[in-house]
């Protein structure tokens, strides 16, 4: 047996608790992994509240993000004893995840864990911040470079916020924070932004084209806040799309893209090729300050991922959590 937080959907309703599972009815994979370390991402918020329709077979064990050590192997890159990580790929969604003890997973969904990190190091990362590092590669692919300007990212006090501020600031960008808190302006600003700016001067319509100001832009929220960060870019920037926090429309103009050259780049981590994971992780390694992790990250027990979780959806957690699947 093991602990798992299970999502059931009935007559009765959509809910999600705490159970003892036996290890029989884990799904079909050829790695089993011991769990230490999972996350809360913005995914497992939906999936444990329900708020969004990210479970697509019940019942669930969500958790988008595990690290762990491999228990059982039949494919030929694993061994027994091996530290394993894994992001995304529908694990949580449409296949048991790591909010877990144990998990039977493909191990080509795997990734070893990079010696850099330590378990709950690589999970105070998880999907969010390599989610992050994958639009700063983009920005980088796109030739944004740090004398080009200010680079925008929303979300700044969330999980791929936060991240995306730490490496950013590290590269020698100069970042400016976009939030809802403006009591967390201490925290972004010791991630490294420069500045940080009121969510509200993006989050209603706005005008087709404003004043340029951003080389590029990380954006978790979408809807308006995406519109506008747009229609401020300058000439030729690059915007980097990667979340929904505040909402899934996109009610823009194509001016920014026809009059100014803008690119607006798409960002999806969770069937994200296995060489471009390698690189970001790669990437982590060398350009996220791990010191800053610690301003970034708290961490909880396996039970209080469900309360968690609501808080999270109603952007009440600051950075990012990292769940000890054994406590
Ligand atoms: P968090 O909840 O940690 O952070 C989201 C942040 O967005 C909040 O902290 C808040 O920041 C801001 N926010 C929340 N609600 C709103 C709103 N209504 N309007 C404007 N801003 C809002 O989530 P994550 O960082 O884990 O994820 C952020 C987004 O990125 C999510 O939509 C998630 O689904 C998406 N995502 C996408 C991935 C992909 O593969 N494309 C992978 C990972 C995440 P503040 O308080 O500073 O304003």
């Amino acid at each position: 047996m093991f602990k798992a937080i299970v999502i059931e959907k009935d007559e009765t309703g959509y809910r999600a608790s705490l159970k003892d599972v036996d290890e029989s009815q884990l799904p079909a994979g050829d790695v089993t992994v011991r769990v230490s370390h999972s996350t809360l991402n913005y995914k497992d918020g939906l999936a444990i509240t329900g708020k969004g329709r990210v479970v697509r077979k019940f019942p669930m064990v969500p958790g988008v993000d595990l690290v762990g050590t491999v228990e059982e192997s039949s494919h030929s890159s694993y061994r027994v004893g091996d530290a394993v990580l894994l992001n995304g790929w529908g694990v949580g969604e449409g296949h048991w995840g790591g909010l877990a003890q144990k998990a039977r997973l493909k191990g080509e969904w795997l990734v070893p864990l990079p010696s850099r990190f330590t378990p709950q190091q690589a999970m105070a990362i998880g999907t969010a911040g390599y989610t992050a590092m994958l639009c700063v590669l983009a920005l980088e692919r796109h030739g944004v470079t740090p004398d080009q300007g200010e680079i925008l990212v929303t979300g700044a006090a969330g999980g791929v916020g936060s991240v995306a501020v730490s490496i950013l600031s590290k590269l020698g960008y100069t970042v400016v924070g976009v939030s809802g808190r403006l009591a967390e302006s201490d925290y972004i600003k010791s991630l490294g932004a420069s500045e940080v700016l009121e969510r509200a001067a993006f989050s209603s319509a706005g005008k087709p084209l404003g004043r340029e100001r951003w080389a590029g832009a990380v954006d978790v929220v979408g809807s308006h806040t995406l519109a506008n960060v747009c229609a401020t870019t300058k000439y030729r920037g690059i915007v980097t799309a990667c979340g929904l926090a505040g909402g899934m429309d996109f009610p823009a103009t194509v001016a920014p893209f026809i009059l100014r050259g803008v690119t607006l780049v798409g960002v999806d981590s969770v069937m994200c090729p296995r060489a471009d994971r390698l690189v970001a992780w790669q990437r982590l390694g060398s350009d996220l300050d791990i010191s800053k992790l610690n301003l970034i990250t708290h961490e909880i027990g396996l039970a209080e991922a469900i309360p968690t979780a609501t808080r999270l959806l109603d952007g009440q957690v600051r950075g990012r959590v990292v769940v000890d699947v054994n406590a």
